[in-house]
């Protein structure tokens, strides 16, 4: 079944996301309409409130100068002039009883306001009211003024054609707005999917590796992206779990390849034992053999522990004031009779007073491990030299030998466990030793490198901080 299938479309990021989008789109045009809905409603009742007092002005003009005969006729005229559907007049006394109006035909459902007339006499010069005529549609604007202290003017407007441009406008903007929310959604859809799209390769490629290989990487876009920096760190992870896997694999036929040999051998000791006829010197040799491989086997076993413990970290070693110098001199004397036995000089080029932090014992080990490499790999005649350099927070030591080198191909491999140079398959060892040492050297901070060529010789140096990195 397809990721696409699987994921119920409602429960998808890009759905909620569009989802999301849509909404918010919808509701900032509304607010937008809302707003412009309000200043335009505000906007045209001022205009037409302004109209209304202009009548009102020009009215108790032509009362002061002509007379109210001269107002009543102007009215009438004004209204059928502007159209008597859209605006009226009339004279009211000051009880609020009409004695004069415009054409009322149209207008007659228009009541006289008490209540307006009232607050004219509390001092308002004008009061204003917005009445809707039951069955039309249309609005009114009213206006009552005290044109002279014995006649009030009702003058009324209709709002109609406001209301149509309004009824137009909100007909455009409904019509211009679903539009827009219907494009608004599919760029939204567009844009989430296109987000999403990486996230789903990752996902896809997950499956597909749960599924049957490792090989499988996340296509990388190069757009630089956060997506593009999940697909590079997913793809990294799985570089460093197929290296570790394959590492694994490696050292597992490793082991396998290093356990057969003495069992094997173990094996076939047994089954001479069980032949009758051997004298007891022949059996003592054959259970000294036995325990010769068992120790060997008990070796490997316990390097590989030691490796594990060491590679767990800091925690797991001593801190102790290490005096450098003494212990390499130490070693160095601890091997010379090798060295002797193989014709070969060993140097100790190490002045006193070099000192760290470290487990005592670990340091040790390293150290024997490389100088008994270096013996061993070096022909009679050659030279080992041990030295020791350092500056403020670290110290440098060096174990060089004038032996028969590495090859470039075995170079980078001769740190991982088991993995032995073909030319020193016919010496003693199992492959762990510089895995050990370089373990030791990661887990006091500091680290092992080598330079080497070919029957010239090799040169390890460690580097070790001064004082061991703060445990964890
Ligand atoms: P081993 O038990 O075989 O010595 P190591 O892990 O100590 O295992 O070393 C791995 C391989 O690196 C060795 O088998 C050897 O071929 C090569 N090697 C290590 N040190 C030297 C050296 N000083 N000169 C040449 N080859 C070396």
């Amino acid at each position: 079944m397809s990721l696409k299938k699987r994921i119920n479309l409602k429960n998808s990021l890009a759905f909620r996301l569009t989802l999301w989008y849509a909404g918010i789109f919808t509701v900032s045009s509304c607010v937008a309409f809302l707003l412009f809905y309000t200043l335009i409603t505000l906007f045209i009742r001022d205009r037409t409130d302004q109209e209304l007092l202009g009548q009102v002005n020009r009215f108790s003009a032509l009362l002061a100068t002509e007379g109210v005969e001269a107002v009543k006729s102007a009215a009438v005229i004004e209204a059928q002039a502007a159209g008597v559907k859209k605006v009226f007049f009339r004279f009211l006394s000051l009880r609020g009883q009409v004695f004069s109006s415009s054409n009322m035909s149209y207008w007659k459902d228009i009541e006289i306001h008490e209540t307006g007339i009232r607050k004219l006499f509390l001092g308002s010069g004008h009061v204003f009211e917005t009445i809707a005529i039951p069955d039309r549609k249309e609005k009114v604007r009213i206006l009552y003024a005290m044109l002279s202290p014995t006649v009030i003017l009702q003058v009324g407007q209709t709002m109609e054609s406001y209301s149509r441009l309004f009824d137009a406008f909100q007909g455009i903007f409904i019509t211009t707005m679903s539009f827009l929310i219907v494009i608004a959604a599919g760029f939204g859809w567009f844009m989430a999917r296109r987000a999403v799209s990486g996230v789903e390769a990752v996902t896809r490629t997950a499956q597909k590796i749960s599924g049957s290989t490792l090989k499988e990487r996340v296509p990388v876009k190069a757009r630089g992206d956060e997506i593009d920096q999940l697909a590079i760190t997913f793809n990294q992870m799985l570089d460093r779990i197929q290296t570790l896997l394959t590492e694994i694999k490696e050292m597992s036929e490793n082991i396998a390849h290093d356990l057969r040999s003495p069992i094997t051998r173990i094996r076939g000791v047994a089954e001479v034992t069980l032949t009758t006829g051997k004298s007891l010197a022949e059996y003592e040799a054959m259970a000294g053999s036995t325990i010769e491989e068992c120790d060997r086997l008990l070796g490997m076993i316990n390097t590989m522990l030691m490796i594990s413990k060491t590679e767990a970290g800091v925690d797991n070693l001593a801190r102790e004031e290490i005096d450098l110098s003494g212990l390499i001199r130490e070693a160095c004397e601890l091997f010379e009779p090798m060295a002797e036995d193989k014709g070969i000089t060993l140097s100790c080029n190490v002045p006193n007073g070099s000192s760290m932090i470290g487990d005592i014992r670990m340091i040790q080990r390293m150290l024997s491990n490389l100088l008994d490499n270096a013996i061993k790999n070096t022909s009679s005649g050659g030279l080992v030299t041990a030295s020791v350099s350092e500056n403020v927070n670290q110290v440098v030591v060096s174990i060089k030998d004038t032996g028969i080198g590495i090859s470039p191909k075995d170079l980078p491999h001769i740190f991982e466990r088991f993995y032995r140079c073909d030319q020193s398959r016919s010496q003693t060892g199992i492959g762990l030793g510089l895995s050990l040492a370089r373990a030791i050297a990661r887990a006091h901070g500091g680290d092992i490198t080598v330079t080497s060529s070919p029957n010239q010789g090799s040169t390890f140096t460690i580097t070790l901080p001064k004082s061991l990195p703060s445990q964890s």
